[in-house]
């Protein structure tokens, strides 16, 4: 008998075990529990969230506008909650996430402070034998991971790290007390979208900031009026507006691509670019002109508007030299949009520091230091260094399918799925936000997690009205989308560029574009496909 099995007695017995209760975790309970089913969220954290309860940092922030942030299957959930502003701070954020747990009662159906670490296929049972940090085992048909496509942080990144005497935090494990910042000497390691909001809110409250800038990155300004009534009552009436445009735009955002570069002349070009450009949003990236994302000519011309924007804020060619990207595209990494970011760096108590010739080596007790020997004193260090995205959160735990076969071993050759929802070799495993699929990067996460989170409960629904007990995908199928994914990445610049997007912020991890990028609306097509072939390519067994 093998270890699962002898484990099973006094086992936690769920139809389906849930990971993870942000937004995917929470509405995936809701589904499954209306179903009559026996279902159940083990969260790491001790509330719900997923990524805005762990990612608290000074100046956090949605940057999808919050009104199509959202859950659309409820009318009355949806028009329950009134949001301040365009795109609200974290905190806010997390307060609506506790109005739809409790609007939905979910807290019932969630075991908090409980972190998944094995999730081991039983093949004499064809059950999931999960276990938690604390030791309490859980059998479950359904495993369900709802862990997020950017929860697990790169943290430990240099050595010496706990010989610092001040403190060092990752922005993902930002703490829940307040952190005294007055008269600090801060550095700050990374400059993505979190490094860009955490500086452009801390420059003014700290003694000192040391910004440690390795790659430069394209910035969009952000617009962020406030909402008074007449703003939320007109953004309520657009519900059903909303709920049939998002889930088929390329994007998932209430806006989509609306012009042909060729079509314009070179001054139109510049005139939609120019009125794109004053929206406030990520509209410039996600609903200009698609040509950006395959031809390097369209690529360089739009960068280029964007790189004048920034030279005409930065002033200082050095600043201009060290924050303003030459030899990657626009759009070919994930873009961030900022609050007066660039001009922090006019500040006399911010300095920026090039450390992509001269990288850091060592977390010592005083600081940071650089190769050249350079040590740079700080009383604090903020990683905002990102994530092991897709994958990580699912390596990091030891899961097992057929044949005893490790995702940390599959993965770590080839990271491969069928439409980003299922892996071969790993019986009744249903993922969200998973590589293959667009979450995260081309894509307003509330969008894509509700399709998928539904495509899986259709998926459940069907199999227990036809008896079925256990769904695989074949080779075949799983093989088909990889090859698929490929074709349709491979033809994107995304795929040209180093950063989280393909992987290569992870030493030794195989590169692969991690999201899909054929669109949101034709990946929904997709997966609607399936369903409606009666899961074809996929092996179902009663
Ligand atoms: P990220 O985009 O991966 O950025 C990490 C930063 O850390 C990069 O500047 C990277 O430099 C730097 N870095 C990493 N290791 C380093 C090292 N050893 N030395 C120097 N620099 C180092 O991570 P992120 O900023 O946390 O963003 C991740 C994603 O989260 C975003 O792309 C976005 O999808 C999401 N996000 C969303 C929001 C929002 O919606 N409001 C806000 C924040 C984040 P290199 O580029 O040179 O590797």
């Amino acid at each position: 008998m093998n270890e699962a099995v002898r484990n099973i007695d006094g086992a936690t017995k769920l139809d389906a075990a849930i990971i993870g209760a942000g937004v995917a975790g929470l509405y995936q309970i809701y589904q499954l529990r209306n179903m009559g089913m026996k279902v159940r969220a083990f969260e790491a954290a001790s509330d719900v969230g997923g990524t805005w309860y762990w990612n608290r940092y000074p100046g956090a922030r949605f940057d999808s506008e919050a009104y199509i942030y959202q859950y659309l299957f409820s009318e009355d959930l949806y028009k329950g909650w009134s949001w301040s502003e365009r795109f609200p701070g974290q905190p806010e954020i997390e307060r609506w996430m506790h109005y739809v747990t409790d609007s939905l009662d979910l807290r019932k159906d969630i075991q908090f402070d409980a972190r998944i670490v094995s999730a081991h296929y039983n093949e004499d049972t064809r059950r999931w034998i999960i276990r938690t940090e604390d030791g309490e085992t859980i059998d479950a048909q359904f495993l369900i991971t709802c862990c997020g496509m950017l929860s697990a942080p790169l943290s430990e990144l240099f050595p010496g790290q706990s010989s610092f005497k001040g403190r060092i935090f990752h922005t993902a494990r930002w703490p829940h007390e307040p952190i005294e910042l007055e008269g600090k000497k801060v550095g700050v390691i990374g400059i993505g979208a979190t490094g860009i909001q955490v500086i452009q809110t801390i420059a003014s409250k700290v003694g000192e900031l040391t910004v440690f800038v390795r790659t430069p990155q394209y910035v969009l300004p952000m617009k962020n009026p406030k909402f008074g009534e007449a703003d939320v009552k007109a953004y309520k009436e657009r519900f059903d507006e909303l709920k049939n445009t998002l889930p088929h735009t390329f994007t998932g955002f209430e806006y989509d691509f609306m012009y042909k570069w060729a079509d314009l002349t070179p001054a139109r070009r510049r005139d939609v670019m120019e009125e794109i450009y004053q929206n406030g949003s990520l509209k410039l990236w996600l609903a200009s002109f698609a040509e950006m994302f395959f031809d390097p000519e369209v690529s360089e011309e739009i960068s280029e508007f964007v790189r004048d924007k920034m030279r005409a804020r930065l002033k200082d060619p050095k600043l201009c030299d060290l924050l303003i990207p030459k030899d990657y595209g626009f759009g070919t990494h994930r873009v961030p949009l900022e609050t007066n970011y660039l001009e922090v760096y006019h500040r006399p108590n911010v300095k920026a520091v090039s450390v992509k010739d001269n990288p850091i080596v060592e977390i010592v007790p005083e600081g940071l230091k650089l190769a050249d020997g350079t040590v740079h004193e700080l009383d604090m260090i903020v990683m905002a260094t990102g994530f092991d995205a897709g994958s990580g959160a699912l390596t990091r735990i030891d899961i097992r399918g057929r044949g005893g076969h490790t995702l940390k071993e599959d993965w770590g050759k080839d990271i491969r799925t069928a439409y980003g929802m299922q892996v071969h070799g790993y019986p009744n495993l249903f993922m969200t936000g998973a590589p293959l699929a667009p979450s995260a990067a081309l894509c307003n996460m509330t969008t894509c997690l509700q399709q998928q989170t539904e495509w899986i409960a259709d998926c459940i629904r069907y199999m227990r009205d036809k008896g079925v007990a256990v769904i695989e995908p074949t080779a075949e199928v799983e093989e088909r989308w990889v090859r698929h994914h490929d074709e349709t990445a491979n033809a994107n610049l995304i795929s040209k560029t180093n950063s989280w997007y393909v992987g290569s912020n992870v030493p030794g991890k195989p590169r692969r574009v991690l999201s899909y990028t054929g669109g949101v609306g034709t990946y929904r097509q997709k997966c609607n496909e399936v369903a409606e072939s009666g899961y074809e390519g996929f092996a179902m067994t009663a």
